[in-house]
């Protein structure tokens, strides 16, 4: 990390921190940020974690999860606590967008901004930068910074379970390739300080309602589309289905993969439509995700306004869910050499 010596002389005195990370927080963003909330207490700083959005029940057993303020819950609350910070860490995103409502008053104030994320191609508006897009996970990079402050010792149980959720959902349950020897290395370190892996994994994993197991088996029996020649599978869902099916924030994440463990499938792609209902401002989310050289990341940026990783991006579109799934598929041929090569 550059000018790690300067954050370091600023956090030698208490400070007033929020921690934000991008909207609808994911295992690592909740858990890098619960970590390092964890820490930062330790220290005798006065830390709180604002979220954009609500986020997934099954990440809502961390330790330090009922201090989280949700900004679309009490704006007033989020607001105020963000204008009174003097650092504000942003972690586990690397576009301001990302932050929604909270954008406005987090690009307004005055506070020292430390970037602590592992996503491709980072926009400037930071003052302190730990961007590490070979990282695994943000939780990885917040393992890394307790170290660089020479602080393994504060590492506790509370501060492991945080960070080992962080890094084992971005990795995919350590699957993915970013699962560096490095990755087992800290994960070791941290069951040593106490983790129980069962807990973690059974408490984030094994935690499906009837209706989004329900809607699982609907979506791969009756929605999942395979295209042989492109080696591409995808699922497009519509806002009437989610309704349907009485979803919640975090009952999607996962199914991207059941598309992607299709053998001879080296790209998927989960299309929803996330139009709020009455809106007239359609909103399509897409999640991507291959194997291989191919880059969907290059398909959401050059595309769908979106980022992410080299084999796991997100984007949106404003177009119907049939115009965007036709936008996605016209580019198939382009790609069709790349996707049979590997
Ligand atoms: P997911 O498909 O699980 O929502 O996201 C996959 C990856 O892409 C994650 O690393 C996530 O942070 C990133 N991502 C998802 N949606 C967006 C988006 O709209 N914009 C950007 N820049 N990145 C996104
Ligand atoms: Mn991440």
């Amino acid at each position: 990390m550059e000018r790690l010596d300067e954050l370091k002389e600023i956090l030698k005195k208490p400070r007033r921190i929020v921690i934000t990370m991008h909207q609808k927080p994911d295992g690592d963003a909740l858990g890098s940020a619960l970590g390092l909330h964890n820490y930062l207490i330790k220290k005798g700083h006065d830390s709180t974690v604002v979220t954009p959005t609500d986020y997934p029940q099954f990440l809502k057993w961390m330790p330090g999860n009922d201090s989280v303020v949700d900004y679309e819950k009490d704006p007033e609350k989020s607001v105020k606590t963000v204008e009174a910070a003097e650092i504000i860490f942003c972690l586990d995103f690397n576009k301001l967008n990302r932050l929604g409502g909270l954008f406005e008053s987090v690009e307004a104030s005055d506070a020292k901004i430390v970037m602590i994320d592992h996503h491709l191609d980072p926009d400037d508006y930071d003052d302190f930068r730990m961007s590490v897009p070979t990282a695994s996970s943000t939780a990885e990079l917040i393992y890394d910074l307790i170290l660089l402050f020479g602080d393994e010792s504060f590492i506790d149980l509370d501060i492991a379970e945080c960070l080992y959720s962080g890094i084992m959902t971005d990795t995919g349950s350590f699957r993915f390739n970013s699962t560096t020897p490095k990755v087992h290395m800290i994960a070791a370190e941290l069951l040593k300080k106490g983790v129980d892996l069962n807990k973690v994994h059974g408490n984030i994993m094994d935690t499906f309602s009837e209706a989004r197991m329900r809607f699982f088996g609907y979506c791969i029996k009756e929605k999942l589309t395979i295209l042989p020649e492109y080696r591409m599978a995808y699922i497009a869902v519509s806002a009437e289905e989610i309704r349907k099916y009485y979803l919640k924030t975090g009952d999607t994440e996962g199914l991207v993969n059941y598309p992607l463990s299709l053998d001879n499938v080296k790209f998927a792609a989960l299309i929803i439509d996330r139009t709020l209902p009455g809106s007239k401002e359609t909103l399509i989310k897409l999640s991507l995700r291959s194997t291989g050289s191919f880059s969907v990341y290059e398909i959401t940026h050059k595309y769908f306004n979106g980022g992410g990783h080299k084999n796991a991006a997100g984007g949106i579109s404003s177009l119907s869910l049939e115009d965007t799934l036709k936008k996605l598929l016209d580019l198939l041929p382009q790609y069709k050499e790349q996707l049979n090569t590997d």
